[in-house]
């Protein structure tokens, strides 16, 4: 799988981009960002899970890499962001509506990045669940991703920092 770090960075790099080059600062205020970057690594709740299901339950399963790795929630959450921007939201204002779609459609992105890196990186996951489809079949086996990972999260990383430089962004962060 990827690192952390590496969902996170290239989750909130891709965004940026969108933000920079297509949205606008006004449209793609920066707090999206953030919730991109937690959607993002969100579907390794997991881990911590299978650890707090372990200590409560005195069993040594895994539940990493099943159902949070489904598509499921990518589409449940692009539903979400679809239906609280439309007419038919139980939210009266037509700001508040756009604000949390905005969020739901992030989210959805960041969750379908996480799933693409995971699945890019080789691992195994139940990216159809509730379907038990053997996902290995359409996930390319690319084996030096897994092996560099430490050394593509230093290249993302100085990427970033370089283009935030070149257009003056750094002060952005201060
Ligand atoms: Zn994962």
């Amino acid at each position: 799988m990827a690192l952390a770090v590496t969902h996170i960075l290239l989750t909130i790099f891709v965004l940026d981009l969108f933000r920079h080059y297509h949205f606008g600062k006004k449209k793609f205020p920066r707090y999206l960002l953030v919730v991109g970057g937690i959607a993002g690594l969100a579907p390794d709740i997991d881990i911590p899970l299978s650890f707090i299901w372990n200590l409560a339950s005195g069993n040594v399963d895994s539940l990493h890499g099943a159902f949070t790795h489904s598509l499921l929630f990518v589409l449940i959450f692009a539903i979400l962001g679809f239906y609280l921007g439309s007419s038919a939201s139980f939210l009266k204002s037509k700001k508040l509506q756009s604000k949390w779609a905005a969020i739901f459609y992030v989210i959805a992105f960041g969750w379908l990045m996480h799933l693409s890196l995971d699945c890019l990186y080789g691992s195994y996951k139940l990216f159809l669940w509730p379907i038990n489809f053997d996902t290995l079949a359409f996930c390319p086996d690319i084996g030096f991703l897994q092996t560099y990972r430490i050394s593509i999260d230093a290249l993302l990383l100085v990427g970033w920092l370089i283009h935030e430089e070149m257009h003056g962004l750094v002060k952005d962060y201060w």
